[in-house]
């Protein structure tokens, strides 16, 4: 087993591309021919892996799943159009109406919003507090079928207890489903804490150019699935661990169509060689920036789990390689937030995250600000609470920014 860089950058030549091009080339087709009509149905029913319809299957998304499940040493990725399409495509293909399924509060906004569609379908979920295997415990109920986490949530980066959840869901035969998005495969990898399925949205640090949107499911080949009653006798065929993602593939793929695309795979493919550098190097921006901050008298808190005072810091550093490139910060009473950030002149006010630039936004003003006051108090979103997600600048050039402009 090679390191986890060079396994992704010599990924595509495992299998002969032709010409010996270094690159999966991006295969535009919707389609695919064969000259023996017993070669595609035997593509149709599973007995060959062969390519039949690109909703399902496309070579180049094929090379970047095998080097999702490398990264996050699984056994089979299926890729989707966007991380919510994964989650979405996900959850509908193993979940029916009647069953409940427990999920952590401290949530990306966008999840949250898609699990409380769930419910308006009759899938019922419990939001809890995630830092407590006692409070995921609390939740269970006969129905339950699955328990969703994140590594470390955006924005006030609480961490999940991700070893005990795991312990509870082994115990209690349930999936246990990772998203993995905010510390990647490079600080984190799920498979270690027992997780079935690893959730990533590609378009955050694995693509890391803000150029291209994508999600993927990993299976990690953990969860017995002969016991989970919901996978339909189409798919409970051959290896066992590969019943539930072949079911989002055929299935789930097959219904919804969120399929990622063969240009927006070569993009995310060409993201993941540099994972790692751009990660050492955010990583570091962020614990300089926390720094710097957390001794500010502008400012009044700073939340990382990188902080020594953060309530899951001993859990951040047995688990993650580092404590991530996102923080979030509240100023002191009496100076206006979007004055601050619009003096900002190396730092974008944007959106999105995990991009090679940095990245602040008012959280309660723009994507916290459909879910309203009561739901933000819950999730200890305050209402001056910025959110940073460092980029791959010179660290002195970030530094100087912040100080500009807290004076
Ligand atoms: C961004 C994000 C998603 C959704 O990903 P998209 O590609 O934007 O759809 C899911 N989970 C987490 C933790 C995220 O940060």
């Amino acid at each position: 087993m090679r390191g986890f860089t060079t396994s992704i950058v010599h990924s595509d030549r495992l299998d002969p591309i032709e010409h010996g091009s270094l690159h999966k080339p991006i295969h535009a087709t919707v389609a695919y021919g064969y000259d023996d009509v017993r070669d595609l149905a035997d593509v149709f029913q599973g007995k060959s892996s062969g390519y039949s319809y690109a909703r399902q299957v496309n070579p180049t998304v094929s090379a970047l799943e095998a080097k999702m499940s490398r990264m996050e040493r699984g056994i089979a990725t299926v890729c989707f159009s966007t991380g919510m399409a994964a989650i979405g495509t996900m959850l509908f293909a193993l979940l029916r109406e009647g069953d409940h399924f427990v999920s952590s509060s401290f949530l990306f906004g966008n999840t949250n919003s898609l699990f409380l569609s769930f419910a308006a379908h009759g899938v019922d979920v419990t939001f809890v507090d995630a830092a407590r295997t006692s409070a995921v415990e609390d939740a269970l109920r006969l129905n339950t079928k699955l328990v969703f986490v994140e590594t470390i949530a955006n924005p006030r980066t609480q961490v999940s207890d991700l070893d005990g959840i795991g312990a509870v869901c082994r115990e209690r035969g349930l999936v246990y489903v990772v998203d993995n998005t905010m510390t990647s495969p490079y600080l984190f990898q799920p498979v270690t804490v027992g997780a079935s399925l690893i959730v990533n949205s590609l378009t955050k640090y694995i693509g890391g150019h803000g150029n291209a949107l994508g999600g993927a499911i990993t299976e990690t080949g953990l969860h017995d699935w002969t016991a989970f009653a919901n996978i339909y006798d189409a798919y409970k065929k051959g290896d066992a661990r590969k019943w539930a993602i072949t079911q989002m593939r055929k299935k789930g793929l097959r219904d919804f169509g969120a399929t990622l695309g063969a240009e927006a795979a070569h993009h995310l493919s060409l993201g993941a060689e540099t994972l790692a550098l751009r990660q050492e190097r955010q990583c570091a921006n962020a614990q300089a920036l926390v720094d710097l901050l957390a001794a500010h008298p502008k400012v009044r808190r700073v939340y990382y789990p990188g902080l020594a005072d953060h309530p899951q810091h001993a859990k951040t550093m047995a688990l993650f390689r580092h404590p991530g490139a996102l923080f979030s910060f509240e100023l002191v009473d009496g100076i206006d937030a979007f004055a601050f950030l619009n003096r900002l002149q190396v730092v974008i006010k944007s959106s999105n995250l995990g991009d090679n630039r940095t990245l602040a936004i008012p959280v309660a003003e723009t994507i916290y600000h459909e879910m309203g006051p009561q739901r933000r108090a819950s999730m200890g979103i305050a209402d001056s609470l910025i959110r940073i997600s460092t980029g791959i600048e010179d660290v002195e050039d970030l530094l100087g920014d912040f100080e500009q402009a807290l004076a």
